[in-house]
């Protein structure tokens, strides 16, 4: 196996996975909240824990993955009220939407989805451990975290909590540094808001508790990694780190992974500056699922992202090229026979494929690797240097890297249809599909093959699949 290395917040360092279990990765990353659909910001993150999930996968690591749902949080209890609905009619919507979601950038659903909703009592049986260790308080009916008691406070997020002041408390789930102080594990009900009878009387859980609770249910009390958005470090994990550590005596995470924000066109997105984007607004917008797929998961998750027009345009373009890459390798003329220097070749870059990955997943240097192997090929294509066993092996490198990468497959039409954009203006009808085709068999008999991958391409973007046959002739039919 070869040696993956992380980046570790908690220590500052990359370092070695090394997995508590050999072979088996336990891992917990923070869901959505579904108060809303989730924007492009959250889908970054989605995208690097698919990353991280799909090249462990590959290595031939045993994968139990454990990402909640929060379907109970101050945003939801408080739109619902607003609503005058309960909070699972509320967030119902949001949870197929983010499902949808999901399936439509091709994330890999995680083994265990739990709901928070569903765990309540997991989060008071950890509520009443930590009370039996002294470590929490009540007040007007609510559960506080004395985080005085708790000496590495502030251990992930490096904190000073030197200037806290003992016994203040914050309510809110999400709070900045500035708001360092007791927090709630447990939140007593306000008139008109959603709460549970339970042991430690009438509530909800707070935020974080959630996390904590269903984590060392799924995965024990050490998990081997434990990731999220970096805007989580602070409070949300600090706090994780706090409830888990304090209830087991065991370290909660080996290590931790953050991802860096998304900007788009150079500015951090929000509502009130109009550049704010669910998946389904690009989508209404034209562009593709691989397209933004392809885009999201090209920067390394460490660095800023930033999200432009332009950068779309290229990243459908780099997807196009893979696509056609991989049809040019299929074409039946490519004679026989099979090249070393040319296997030598198609594994080189499948190790540095490999290794850039494994280098704290460095999708970036992962990218050309592939990159440089299609123009490579193509080169030797266009000097009708390429045989057949190389072109067998090279298509089996691409399905190897795409086990990672995920776009290749071409069923970004399907996929639009499905969630009901473009299926009226993509539909062709049966003539112009076939003046099309024989447009694209007179562009390759003039060896322009841009204009023939081009026109492929128009016709894939409207569901419709071509075949080239053996005698030359080309079937199609609507996917
Ligand atoms: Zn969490």
């Amino acid at each position: 196996m070869i040696e993956i290395r992380l980046y570790n917040t908690l220590t500052h360092r990359v370092e070695p996975l090394v997995p508590v279990h050999p072979g088996e990765v336990r891992m917990y990353t923070c869901g959505p909240t579904v108060y809303s659909y989730a924007h492009i910001g959250n889908f970054r993150t989605f995208v690097f824990f698919d990353i991280l999930r799909r090249f462990l996968r590959s290595q031939g690591y045993r994968l139990m993955h454990v990402m909640n749902v929060t379907d109970v949080d101050d945003r939801i209890v408080a739109h619902a009220a607003a609503a005058g609905v309960n909070i699972d009619e509320y967030t119902a919507k949001y949870i197929t939407a983010f499902l949808e979601d999901m399936r439509t950038l091709n994330l890999e659903p995680p083994e265990i989805l739990p709901r928070a909703t569903e765990h309540i009592e997991d989060m008071v049986a950890l509520i009443e451990q930590l009370t039996k260790k002294s470590l929490t308080y009540e007040s007007g009916g609510s559960v506080y975290y004395r985080i005085a008691k708790f000496p590495h406070y502030g251990q992930l997020s490096r904190i000073d909590v030197q200037g806290m002041q003992v016994g203040a408390r914050v309510d809110m789930d999400r709070y900045e540094k500035d708001d360092v102080r007791d927090f709630a594990l447990w939140k007593a009900p306000k008139p008109g808001e959603h709460f549970w009878e339970t042991r430690i009387g009438p509530g909800r859980p707070g935020w974080h508790v959630e996390c904590s609770a269903m984590a060392m249910k799924y995965l024990g009390d050490t998990l081997d990694i434990h990731a999220g958005g970096v805007d989580l470090v602070f409070p949300h994990h600090e706090n994780e780190i706090a409830q888990s550590e304090a209830a087991s005596g065991h370290p909660f995470a080996k290590i931790w992974l953050h991802s860096e924000y998304l900007l788009v066109e150079g500015q951090k997105m929000s509502k009130s500056l109009g550049n704010f984007y669910t998946l389904r607004d690009l989508f209404a917008k034209g562009h593709k699922p691989s397209t933004i797929r392809f885009l999201l998961l090209s920067v390394p998750y460490r660095r800023q992202l930033n999200f432009t027009e332009e950068g779309l345009v290229q990243a459908r373009s780099s997807v196009e090229r893979l696509r056609n890459f991989v049809d040019r390798l299929r074409t039946p003329k490519i004679p026989v026979g099979s090249n070393p220097e040319t296997q030598k070749r198609i594994e080189k870059a499948e190790c540095d494929f490999d290794a850039a990955l494994a280098d704290d997943l460095n999708t970036a240097v992962a990218l050309a690797a592939v990159f440089d192997l299609a123009r490579d090929i193509n080169t030797a294509m266009d000097r009708e240097a390429l045989v057949q066993q190389d072109a067998l092996r090279a298509i089996a490198a691409m399905e190897k890297f795409d086990v990672v990468l995920a776009v290749l497959v071409d069923d970004d039409a399907e996929k639009l249809r499905t969630l009901g954009f473009g299926a009226a203006q993509l539909r062709l009808e049966a003539a112009q599909v076939e003046a099309l085709i024989a447009e694209r068999t007179e562009a390759k008999r003039r060896r322009d093959f841009q204009r023939a991958d081009a026109i492929r391409q128009q016709l894939a973007d409207s569901g419709i699949l071509l075949e080239d046959t053996k005698d030359g002739s080309v079937r199609w039919k609507y996917k």
